[in-house]
């Protein structure tokens, strides 16, 4: 593990040493509750191998999250059940990053939530709330 992989709070998660709520995991990718909320149901999507941004994740590494992104906003459409889903990369501090491990954000959307960008936490972030939409997210 390189030195910013050991500091970095998204590998922590992975390890299980810091807690999370997961929602699945397979080979190459973390999928687990952002612990702020824009939207009931936000979820993460990580790969498992430390790489900072969108101009650094490796082709095969990409595919696989976006392809789990897929898989869980298509049930976030059914099983929350949401009305439309955002996905969202941010690529540099400029663009509002502020965790250097790349991450695709699956944001659920509800007619008439009001969300706008940048989000303010706190929608959804009440932690029963967060349970049961991993739950539902879960399949
Ligand atoms: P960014 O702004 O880098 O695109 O998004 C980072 C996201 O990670 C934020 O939405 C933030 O709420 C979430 N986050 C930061 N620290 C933690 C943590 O320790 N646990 C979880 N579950 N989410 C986190
Ligand atoms: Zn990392």
């Amino acid at each position: 593990m390189n030195a910013e992989a050991a500091d970095c709070i998204f590998c922590k998660i992975i390890a299980g040493e810091i807690p999370s709520t997961k929602v699945s995991e397979d080979e190459d990718t973390y999928v687990f509750m952002d612990i702020n909320p824009g939207t009931r149901g936000h979820a993460l999507v990580i790969p498992k191998r430390h790489t900072t941004d969108l101009t650094t994740i490796g082709p095969a590494d990409l595919t696989s999250v976006v392809l789990k992104a897929q898989e869980i906003a298509k049930r976030a459409l059914s099983s929350l059940p949401a009305d439309g889903v955002n996905l969202i990369n941010c690529c540099g501090a400029a663009a509002w990053q502020t965790v250097f491990h790349f991450h695709l954000h699956v944001v659920p959307r509800y007619a008439e939530d009001g969300l706008a960008v940048p989000w303010k936490p706190g929608q959804g972030g009440d932690a029963e709330v967060i349970a049961a939409a991993a739950e539902a997210l879960r399949g």
